[in-house]
């Protein structure tokens, strides 16, 4: 048996943001009103993570938002590898080792190669900070320009403001491909709002306590889920049977990056759990699901040579 690591039961479920924009960089709202309208919409925490600009403080304490210290880091890639590398930061409070001052503004140089970036991630990771791979479609990196990356713990699933804008990061683009390769890398549902009506689209639901630390700690293991809306409950293997359990949906794909499995739906209902055979040749097993207003969530992978 094994349970993926968001379901359980160990706490209750956090809802939180990882990727903003503010006016401390390109975005539309104040992190006044950004906090507020993320308040507004259930959300337990937030980073706000401005441009290479990185942030500690809470603007609007009165709403109990736990607020992530954050940023995001970019750069332009002069090379057939893509457009460019973008990662949000995260991580504990300045006490407990975070190497970034507020508003520290870390430099940006272009680069050709993957490792150039990569030496990027290792001074955040020396800082203490977890890295999630960006919007990948958007920054034009097939899975051959980022994979390789050391040390990032999730990539993005999807990305509201990309798919408003561009039509871009709404699916898991490249996951599989990475997965495949052999990485362990959670997926993680994010908005990257700048403009007032990107934000509160995806997000995280974590399984752990309302500390910073905890969050950061069950970020890394994978102990979440992403959705644009619809709730999951549990997601198991046991024997050579998976399940998952979720709010109504038209139906659950379960994805295990070889042969497509059919998806489950109910005659004339909505399914609410979902079971199946794991395929022989499976090495990791993760399952979406859609509801009936075209909103989706996604569970992170379990990993079979976990399975105790
Ligand atoms: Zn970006
Ligand atoms: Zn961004």
């Amino acid at each position: 048996m094994i349970r993926q690591r968001a379901f359980t039961k160990e706490h209750s479920m956090l809802k939180g943001g990882l990727h903003c924009h503010t006016t401390r960089s390109d975005g539309r709202g104040t992190p006044e009103e950004v906090e507020r309208l993320h308040a507004r919409h259930g959300y337990d925490f937030l980073a706000l993570t401005d441009h290479n600009f990185y942030n500690y403080a809470d603007y609007a304490p009165e709403t109990g938002l736990l607020i992530i210290p954050g940023m995001e880091i970019d750069a332009v890639i002069d090379s057939n590898l893509g457009l460019c590398f973008h990662s949000v930061c995260i991580g504990p409070a300045r006490e407990n080792g975070n190497g970034f001052a507020q508003d520290q503004r870390p430099e940006h140089p272009h680069v050709k190669t993957w490792q150039e970036f990569q030496t990027r991630l290792d001074q955040v990771h020396a800082a203490k900070n977890l890295t999630l791979y960006c919007h990948p479609d958007w920054s034009r990196t097939p899975a051959r320009s980022f994979e390789n990356f050391q040390g990032n713990f999730a990539m993005e699933i999807w990305n509201t403001g990309c798919v408003m804008d561009n039509d871009m990061d709404k699916d898991a683009y490249a996951w599989d491909e990475v997965l495949l390769d052999g990485h362990k890398i959670f997926g993680a549902a994010t908005d990257d709002g700048h403009a007032m009506d990107q934000h509160c689209g995806g997000y995280v639901m974590v399984n752990a306590e309302k500390h910073l630390d905890d969050v950061l700690r069950a970020l890394s293991q994978g102990a979440f889920y992403s959705s644009t809306g619809p709730e999951i409950y549990d997601f198991y293997i046991d024997g050579d049977r998976a399940v998952v359990e979720c709010s109504p949906c038209q139906f659950v794909n379960f994805i295990n990056g070889t042969r497509p499995n059919r998806l489950v739906r109910t005659t004339g209902g909505l399914v609410t759990r979902a079971e199946i055979t794991l395929p022989d040749e499976t090495r990791y097993l993760r399952a979406t699901m859609v509801d009936v207003e075209g909103h989706r969530a996604w569970t992170n992978p379990i990993f079979l040579d976990e399975r105790g």
